[in-house]
């Protein structure tokens, strides 16, 4: 074989593409709260010879040969997920959290059974019933709750429209929620109706693991959590069954199993899995109950450094990793041009929509930032200091760029806006402090 075969990494286009994502990471500022730099270990073990196995099945019940050692990893994973969490069962295979959650659902009710989330325009996750669009909502009957007028979960509400539709399936769980969720008022609810309780932990699951967010397990039957945020593993994500579960049924854990495989999947990435069980070991170590509670302290200086510069936030403020920006003050919609500006000025974040939207979901009035990736680069409060700074001074430089109140104006004018802010001198002045500082940062500091 020649020397020149495409199989040599360095040849592939694609590797530039890497290199260059690479240092867009290192030169900016990711504020994006479901986001997360992972160790060299979890890493390393993505791009190894675990890829080539198929493993359909479970550990020691394979449809494939050759499986002794994948099983010994699954295993791993999952001995050491149980012990982490204090739950009798964990699945490792689904591929995400979208995949896991459909498990559930498929686990635990037949196609035209209610199910009870949090709606996504309250913060709640679009797996979670959002009618139409997703499976949850076509293939189930789906109600949402909502908030109250703090911005907090409406929990009288909530099971008022429990004892309503009752529900089979309750999840509580959240994408865009600043504040604490209290599991044990969602289990009360869950019981008076006989509903399993989902706990959907993906955004938080590092801070239950650090003692910085109180812990679904005496509450919820089952409890799904992505791998790649908070937790800060590999894209993935799991699936337990605690013990409040088996309670309530015994048949629960095999139910989920099956649901996962052979009920969505196929073979399970074992890859990742071993990914997994590297991030279940690192987020036993004394080091990483700092580092989640480094992520709260990040969010508390960052919410009282953009209050301090006179913007708004939802709910006035933050328990947990995320914050919401209100830009209202500044016009409606006004969460697309922030977004789009301080991207050109090397911030990167979300725009998303704030309880009682006033505006629309493709131009919603709000700014979703979190600190997860920061607190992993080592950043601390001085940090968020100057990173609120900034943020506010795109805001002020850009609050003139009012979105037509014309429907039809509305795509050519970010179109408009987007091509002139890329060679706003004010935003690329701003890039250049924010490149300076973020070199100064490694991705991964623990
Ligand atoms: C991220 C998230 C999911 C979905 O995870 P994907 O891996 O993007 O499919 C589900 N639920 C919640 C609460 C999430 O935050």
């Amino acid at each position: 074989m020649s020397k020149q075969t495409p199989s040599q990494p360095k040849q592939h286009a694609v590797f530039d593409l890497v290199k260059r994502e690479e240092q867009r990471q290192k030169e900016m500022i990711g504020l994006i709260p479901s986001e997360n730099h992972s160790s060299e270990a979890v890493r390393s073990v993505l791009s190894s010879c675990l890829s080539s196995k198929y493993a359909e099945g479970y550990p020691r019940r394979r449809y494939y040969e050759g499986n002794q050692i994948i099983d010994e990893i699954e295993q791993l994973a999952q001995e050491r997920l149980k012990k982490l969490f204090d739950v009798p069962h964990v699945n490792v295979q689904p591929y995400s959290g979208s995949p896991a959650n459909s498990a559930v659902e498929f686990a635990v009710l037949e196609p035209g059974d209610t199910l009870l989330g949090l709606s996504l325009s309250s913060g709640g996750h679009l797996t979670h019933g959002h009618p139409q669009v997703t499976f949850s909502g076509r293939f189930f009957k789906s109600v949402q709750y909502g908030l109250d007028e703090q911005a907090r979960i409406d929990y009288e509400a909530l099971r008022q429209l429990a004892l309503q539709h009752r529900p089979k399936l309750i999840i509580a769980g959240t994408t865009a929620y600043p504040f604490t969720l209290d599991f044990a008022k969602f289990a009360a609810i869950a019981d008076e109706v006989g509903a399993y309780l989902l706990a959907d932990i993906s955004h938080i699951t590092g801070l239950v693991v650090g003692g910085e967010h109180p812990s679904p397990v005496p509450h919820a039957h089952i409890i799904m959590s992505t791998t790649h945020k908070t937790f800060r593993g590999p894209r993935g994500a799991m699936l337990m069954v605690t013990k409040r579960g088996l309670a309530k049924d015994p048949d629960l854990a095999d139910k989920i199993d099956k649901a996962v495989f052979p009920g969505l999947q196929g073979g399970p990435h074992n890859e990742t899995t071993a990914a997994i069980a590297i991030a279940a070991e690192e987020a036993s170590l004394p080091a990483f109950k700092q580092y989640a509670q480094q992520i709260r302290k990040n969010a508390l200086s960052l919410a009282a450094a953009l209050q301090a510069q006179n913007l708004k936030l939802v709910g006035d403020g933050t328990d947990n990793h995320l914050l919401l920006l209100d830009l209202t003050p500044f016009g409606e919609g006004f969460g697309t041009q922030v977004a789009f500006a301080l991207d050109v000025a090397g911030i990167y974040a979300n725009r998303n929509t704030i309880p009682n939207e006033p505006c629309s979901p493709f131009y919603p009035s709000g700014l979703r930032i979190g600190t997860p990736l920061v607190t992993t680069r080592g950043m601390k409060e001085a940090e968020m200091v100057r990173i609120a700074e900034w943020i506010a001074r795109v805001v002020k430089h850009i609050k003139h760029e009012q979105l037509p109140a014309d429907r039809q104006a509305r795509q050519q004018f970010l179109k408009d806006f987007k091509l002139r802010s890329a060679q706003d001198e004010v935003l690329l002045a701003i890039r250049q402090e924010v490149k300076e500082m973020a070199s100064q940062f490694p991705l991964f500091a623990w």
